[in-house]
């Protein structure tokens, strides 16, 4: 009796050109350790065995089948030339994939993708295609028509070719199918390659020194960037910005498209940020360079912005940095120090202090969204823990108070109580209106066992 795959190989190359790698890859989840264009070359040379044992016996004519004839298979054109000088190789491509898995091929657009890598800086890579869905579809009706239940698909066979040549060529670069600096996708469409660098992220800490900086990038409110009167055409509401002070020098030591920056929460723009500083992660999409220097940046960066900002950066990291910094982070406690200002004066005598700084200390405060931000943010009650609450200084109507919180909780609310929309607060308390003239972040905590 005849073995089932050669029978299955036989019926398929008498009716289709097939090139090594497409016979082979019908059979590509038998056996490990050899490619496709090794399968499909050992069952042509099965095939072209039995065809010259009978033709040893008794002349035949020569095979009909042109994949015995196909440019990849030297064997089959000097053995059938023995006997039938004349025979000439096949120039036809490969009916499956079109020459697409040619070593030629293979190798003109590793080559190609080569020369688009030249600009960027990279150590790890993928690959990826994008096949004609007329390949595809073929594939898919040779499978069930001949019934073959172990092809692997002509797109992994692609990428995984391809990949191995493109790391000859490139050398030091390896594979990372997980988190990979560059992916390059050949469009086999049109033959067009792509090129995607995923983002850099840089983990770093930073310190506002001078009050009325904020954050990010605060677009102008008329204009909304285009550049108007109201904002003397520069597009902002503040000239100056955190996130420009860090994003501009490192934007252009990486060449890249644009930045986004996260912070682990944020101060309000007239607090300053002292102490250890506040964490963030400065993202760089499209960069070109990744080999930067983050100590001359750190510099450079903390050099032009001198008595505003100041930052440490502690080096390169990951996207998911990025979600512990807006999810867990952000809830991870502060200390502040905050000027306070009482509106008729209150006679606060050492029990009086310590009875409030008691009621304050260790207690979960209710804040409905403060009024000076619930025309951008839903309108809901936040419910936040007071760790510390010390009142360290008193002058006059001014007081000068210390507290530690849970992150996320409305300092200014606390204090004012925000037309009661903050229980317990403490203009409630002292039965005056109570405000905060100065406030300073001077630290955040990296987790709330280091209370
Ligand atoms: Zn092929
Ligand atoms: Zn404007």
């Amino acid at each position: 009796m005849e073995s089932v795959i050669l029978s299955k190989v036989k019926c398929l190359i008498n009716d289709l050109h097939c090139c090594n790698s497409c016979l082979g890859r019908q059979f590509g989840n038998l056996l490990s350790g050899l490619s496709n264009a090794k399968r499909g070359e050992a069952l042509k040379i099965m095939v072209l065995m039995e065809w010259e044992y009978s033709h040893r016996l008794s002349t035949v004519e020569p095979p009909g089948s042109s994949s015995l004839f196909s440019e990849d298979f030297e064997i089959g054109q000097l053995s059938i030339q023995r006997f039938y000088p004349g025979v000439q190789s096949s120039n036809s491509s490969c009916d499956i994939c079109q020459g697409i898995l040619s070593f030629q091929m293979i190798n003109n657009l590793a080559t190609e993708a080569l020369q688009s890598l030249a600009d960027y800086e990279f150590s790890t890579f993928l690959v990826g295609s994008q096949f004609p869905p007329s390949i595809v579809d073929k594939e898919d009706t040779i499978r069930s028509t001949y019934n073959l239940e172990f092809g692997e698909s002509i797109k992994s066979e692609f990428n995984r070719e391809i990949g191995k040549r493109l790391q000859e060529l490139i050398g030091q670069a390896t594979v990372d199918f997980k988190t990979p600096d560059i992916v390059v996708t050949f469009d086999l469409n049109d033959y067009s390659i792509r090129i995607k660098s995923n983002p850099l992220f840089i983990l770093g800490k930073y310190k506002k020194l001078k009050r009325g900086i904020p954050q990010s990038k605060w677009f102008c409110r008329k204009c909304r960037g285009k550049g108007c009167e109201y904002c003397n055409n520069t597009g902002k509401m503040y000239q100056e910005s955190v996130e420009e002070f860090i994003s501009g020098p490192f934007l252009s030591a990486a060449n890249g498209i644009s930045t986004k920056f996260h912070g682990a929460g944020r101060e309000d723009i007239d607090a300053r940020m002292l102490g250890t500083g506040r964490p963030f992660v400065l993202e760089i999409s499209e960069p070109k360079k990744r080999n930067l220097d983050l100590e001359k940046l750190e510099g450079e960066i903390n050099e032009k912005a001198i008595e505003k900002i100041e930052i440490g950066l502690e080096g390169f990291t990951n996207r998911s940095k990025v979600r512990e910094l807006k999810t867990r982070s952000s809830r991870n406690a502060k200390a502040y120090r905050a000027r306070v200002s009482l509106e008729s004066p209150v006679i606060l005598g050492e029990s009086d202090k310590l009875s409030i700084e008691n009621e304050f200390s260790d207690i979960l405060i209710q804040q409905r969204t403060p009024l000076r931000v619930v025309h951008r943010r839903a309108d809901k009650i936040r419910t936040r823990k007071i760790h510390v609450f010390q009142i360290e200084k008193i002058e006059g109507q001014q007081l000068t108070i210390y507290i530690v919180c849970e992150g996320g909780l409305y300092v200014k609310e606390l204090i004012s109580g925000d037309e009661g929309r903050t229980q317990p607060s403490l203009s409630k308390r002292l039965n005056t209106n109570t405000v905060v003239t100065q406030l300073d972040v001077i630290n955040v905590f990296d987790n709330k066992d280091s209370l």
